[in-house]
C-alpha cells in the first residue's frame, strides 16, 4: 500500500534542512547554512562533520552505499556507488565516511563525452560537492542509497558537466540584479536566486506492444506508421478522464517524488492520446534542474511498474502532438521578492520596468543562441508543427504590456486603455494592473503575469542549458543597463530614456499574435527576426564570436568548454540520426519488405488459384491491389537502396563533426522521410494479420 499521506512521506528521503539542524550541532549547522545562501567555503572540519551526520542518517534509512550524484554531457544523470564499509586491523567490518569522500570524488571519466576536454592520457574527472541541492535516499527494489549531488570537473577545472555552468550563470545573473537593485536603492540585498518550475510532458505506452517495435526501443520514437483514422481531431483528451492504469501510475509517481522532495503538484491527459503532463512547484533552478531529472527517471522507472513504457522523446508519433518542457523563469531576492512580479509602488515598477526591458533585449539580442539552448534532433521535428512554437523566437508580453512599453518608448503620457497614466519619472507611476488572464499557447517565450515561460524546451532534455543560457543573456542585457545608470546624472531622466532605445531598438520580439500562422513567418522574416528550422544549424550560435565573449565575460564558459559543448551537441545528432536510420533498415528488411511480399504472394496466390476454378470471376481488384502492392514495395525499396548507401556513406564519414551532422540531416533524414511516405502507404493496404509489428491505433490507445 502507498503511504499518500504528504505530511509524513514529503521529503522523508532528503537530507534536508530540518534534518540538518536536527542532527548537526548549532554552529556546524549555521555555517554549512551560510555555505549554501551565501557561498562561503566550506571548511574541512564542517565537511567531516557532515558526512558523519549524513551517513549515520543514510545508515538509519537502510543504505549501505553513496554515490556523488552529477550530470555529464551525455544529457543523463551518472552515478558510482561505494558503499561505507572500512575494514579495521582486526577484520571487523566498520562504517566510514569522510568529509573528503563527501566534498570530492574522483571516478574515471574517460567513457563520458567531453568534447576534447578531457585528454585521455588524464581520464580522471573530479565531481565535487553541491551542497546548494540536497542529498536524498534513492530507492530500488535493492534498497535505498546515498546519492549526493555534485558539480563534475577535469583536472584542469573545466566543466564535464550541465550543473556547473548553470551555478556559475545564476552567480553572473545574481551579480547583475544586485547592481541594478543598488541603483533603486536596496542595500541589503546580496545575492538573488532564479526560480524555475519546469512542466513535464510524456507519452505511456503498453510495454508488450513497445517491446514489438523496434523504432521504440532503439531510437524512442515511431519512425513508421501510418496515422489512424482518430488522433486528436475531437480535443477528447485534453483534461479528459484519467484512465486507472494511468491514475495508478500518476499516483506511484507522486508518492516516489514526494518521498525525495520534488513537489509534484499537477498532473493532467494533454492533447495527444496517451500524452500527459506533470508540473512541479517552482525552486531554485538548480534544485529544479535536480528535481528533473530525478522525475524523468523516476517516470520510466515506475511506468515499467505498471507494465507500460514512458516515453520522453519530443516527437514519439508523427500527426500527433509531441513533448515539450516549459520551463517557467523569475528571479527571487532571499526575502521571496519576485523581481518580475510587477510592484505596489511607482519605484518598484519601473525596477520592474528595467528587468523586463533588460530580458526583451537579451532574447532579442541572443535570439539565436536562446533557440540554439532548446535545439535537438526530437525537437525539429516538433517546433514550427503547428502544435509548439515555431522555431522564431518572440516574446508575449499582451496587450497592456506592450501598451505601457509603446508609451515609454514614445515619452507620451497618456491614460492606457486600461486605465491611469504613465509616467515612469519616480515618483509619478501609477501601480500597473496586469492582465494576466491571457494565455497565448503559440508564443516560444511569453510573460504571464510574474514569470516568463520558455515552451521551447525539449521534454526529454536537461533544463540545465535552456536556464544557463537564460540567465546568461539577461546578466548581460543588465550588465548593460547599470553600466549606463550607475553614471546617470539624472537617473530618473535617464532612466527613462534608456528604456525608451531599449523599447525602440527591441520591440521587434515582441510579438502578440498567433505564432502558428503562416502570416508570422512573413512578418518575422520582415522583422529581420531569426528562423532557424534545424538543430545543426542553430547550434552554430553558441560559437559565435558575440555569445563565446559573452559567456567568458560572465564567466560562465570559457571558449574551450563552448566548443566542446558544441561539438557535443552536433555529434550527438549525427549519432542519434544514424541509430534512427539503421534502425529503419533494419525494420525495412526484417520485417516491412517481407511481410509486404508475403502479402503479395498470397494476393498473387489468390489469383491463380481464382483463374484455376475457371469460372470466370473477376480477379480485376485482386490484380489492382497486386499492382498497388508491388509498385508500393518497389518505390520503397528503391529509397531504401538510398538510404542503405547514404547510411555507409556516414558511418565512413572522415570530415569534420559539422559536415558529418549536416549530411546526417541533408541525407539521411531526408531520405527517411521518403521511406515513412512509402511505408505508411503500403501499411494502409496490408492484411493486418501480416503487418508485423502494432500500428499507431495499437499503440496510442494501448493504455
Ligand atoms: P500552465 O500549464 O498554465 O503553463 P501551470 O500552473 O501548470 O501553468 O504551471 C506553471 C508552472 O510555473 C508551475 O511549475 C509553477 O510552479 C511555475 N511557476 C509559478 N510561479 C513561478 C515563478 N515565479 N517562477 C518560476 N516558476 C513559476
Ligand atoms: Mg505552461
Amino acid at each position: 500500500m502507498l503511504n499518500t499521506n504528504f505530511h509524513e512521506n514529503f521529503g522523508c528521503h532528503v537530507f534536508s534542512e530540518t534534518i540538518m539542524r536536527e542532527r548537526l550541532p548549532k554552529d556546524i549547522f549555521q555555517e554549512l547554512k551560510n555555505t549554501i545562501d551565501k557561498g562561503t567555503p566550506l571548511s574541512a572540519k564542517v565537511a567531516e562533520v557532515v558526512a558523519g551526520a549524513m551517513k549515520e542518517w543514510a545508515m538509519e534509512n537502510g543504505a549501505t552505499h553513496y554515490t556523488h550524484w552529477f550530470q555529464p554531457l551525455n544529457g543523463f544523470t551518472a552515478e558510482k556507488h561505494d558503499s561505507f564499509l572500512r575494514i579495521d586491523k582486526d577484520g571487523h567490518a566498520l562504517s566510514d565516511f569522510s568529509g573528503k569522500a563527501l566534498i570530492k570524488g574522483e571516478p574515471d571519466a574517460s567513457s563520458f563525452p567531453s568534447g576534447g576536454l578531457r585528454a585521455t592520457f588524464e581520464a580522471r574527472g573530479y565531481t565535487a560537492w553541491d551542497c546548494t541541492s540536497p542529498a536524498f535516499l534513492k530507492e530500488d527494489s535493492s534498497g535505498l542509497t546515498l546519492c549526493i549531488p555534485t558539480a563534475f570537473c577535469s583536472y584542469n577545472g573545466e566543466a564535464l558537466d550541465k550543473k556547473t555552468p548553470l551555478l556559475r550563470s545564476v552567480e553572473a545573473l545574481s551579480q547583475q540584479v544586485v547592481r541594478i537593485l543598488r541603483l533603486f536603492g536596496d542595500e541589503e540585498t546580496n545575492r538573488v536566486s532564479v526560480s524555475c518550475g519546469a512542466e513535464q510532458e510524456y507519452f505511456l505506452i503498453d510495454k508488450k506492444m513497445w517491446k514489438e517495435r523496434p523504432d521504440l526501443v532503439f531510437t524512442g520514437r515511431t519512425l513508421l506508421g501510418a496515422k489512424p483514422p482518430k488522433t486528436q481531431e475531437m480535443d477528447d483528451h485534453y483534461f479528459g478522464t484519467l484512465k486507472e492504469r494511468v491514475s495508478a501510475y500518476m499516483k506511484e509517481l507522486d508518492m516516489a517524488l514526494w518521498k525525495v522532495g520534488v513537489p509534484s503538484k499537477t498532473k493532467h491527459n494533454e492533447a495527444a492520446p496517451a500524452q500527459h503532463e506533470l508540473a512541479p512547484i517552482f525552486e531554485t533552478v538548480n534544485i529544479a534542474c535536480d528535481h528533473n531529472q530525478i522525475t524523468m527517471e523516476l517516470m520510466k522507472k515506475i511506468a515499467d511498474h505498471h507494465g507500460m513504457v514512458c516515453l520522453l522523446h519530443e516527437k514519439p508519433f508523427a500527426g500527433l502532438n509531441g513533448s515539450g518542457k516549459h520551463n517557467n523563469w523569475s528571479i527571487t531576492t532571499p526575502d521571496g521578492v519576485n523581481l518580475l512580479n510587477p510592484g505596489k509602488t511607482p519605484r518598484e515598477n519601473a525596477q520592474f520596468l528595467v528587468f523586463l526591458c533588460a530580458v526583451i533585449s537579451a532574447i532579442d539580442d541572443h535570439a539565436a543562441l536562446i533557440r540554439a539552448s532548446a535545439a535537438n534532433a526530437g525537437n525539429d521535428y516538433r517546433l514550427g508543427a503547428l502544435e509548439a512554437p515555431p522555431a522564431i523566437i518572440s516574446i508575449f508580453l499582451g496587450d497592456e504590456l506592450t501598451e505601457i512599453l509603446g508609451q515609454i518608448e514614445s515619452g507620451e503620457e497618456r491614460p492606457t486603455h486600461f486605465g491611469g497614466v504613465l509616467d515612469i519619472g519616480v515618483p509619478g507611476l501609477p501601480n500597473l494592473s496586469l492582465d494576466t488572464t491571457d494565455r497565448n499557447r503559440t508564443s516560444p517565450f511569453a510573460f504571464t503575469g510574474n514569470k516568463f515561460e520558455f515552451r521551447m524546451v525539449p521534454s526529454s532534455a536537461s533544463i540545465a542549458g535552456p536556464n544557463t543560457v537564460l540567465n546568461t543573456v539577461v546578466a548581460e542585457a543588465l550588465s548593460d543597463i547599470a553600466d549606463t545608470l550607475e553614471n546617470a546624472k539624472d537617473f530618473n531622466r535617464e532612466l527613462n530614456e534608456l528604456l525608451a532605445k531599449i523599447i525602440k531598438k527591441h520591440k521587434r520580439v515582441i510579438f502578440n499574435g498567433n505564432g502558428y500562422g503562416e502570416e508570422w513567418i512573413a512578418e518575422a522574416k520582415r522583422r529581420g527576426l531569426p528562423n532557424i528550422n534545424n538543430s545543426v544549424d542553430s547550434y552554430k550560435a553558441f560559437i559565435y564570436p558575440e555569445s563565446i565573449a559573452m559567456f567568458e565575460k560572465h564567466h560562465v564558459y570559457s571558449e574551450t568548454e563552448l566548443r566542446a559543448r558544441y561539438e557535443i551537441k552536433m555529434e550527438k545528432y549525427s549519432k542519434i540520426v544514424g541509430i534512427e536510420a539503421q534502425t529503419m533498415l533494419q525494420m525495412l528488411n526484417k520485417q516491412i519488405i517481407p511481410a509486404c511480399m508475403a502479402y503479395s504472394d498470397k494476393i498473387a496466390q489468390g489469383i491463380v488459384n481464382i483463374k484455376a476454378t475457371a469460372l470466370n470471376c473477376n480477379t480485376l481488384p485482386a490484380e489492382e491491389r497486386l499492382r498497388q502492392l508491388t509498385n508500393g514495395i518497389a518505390a520503397l525499396y528503391k529509397s531504401m537502396k538510398k538510404l542503405e548507401k547514404a547510411v555507409h556513406k556516414a558511418e565512413n564519414f572522415n570530415e569534420n563533426f559539422i559536415s558529418h551532422a549536416e549530411f546526417a540531416r541533408d541525407n539521411l533524414v531526408a531520405v527517411m522521410d521518403e521511406i515513412r511516405t512509402h511505408a505508411d502507404s503500403l501499411e494502409t493496404i496490408v492484411d493486418k494479420d501480416f503487418w508485423p509489428i502494432p500500428t499507431y491505433n495499437d499503440l496510442i490507445y494501448s493504455v
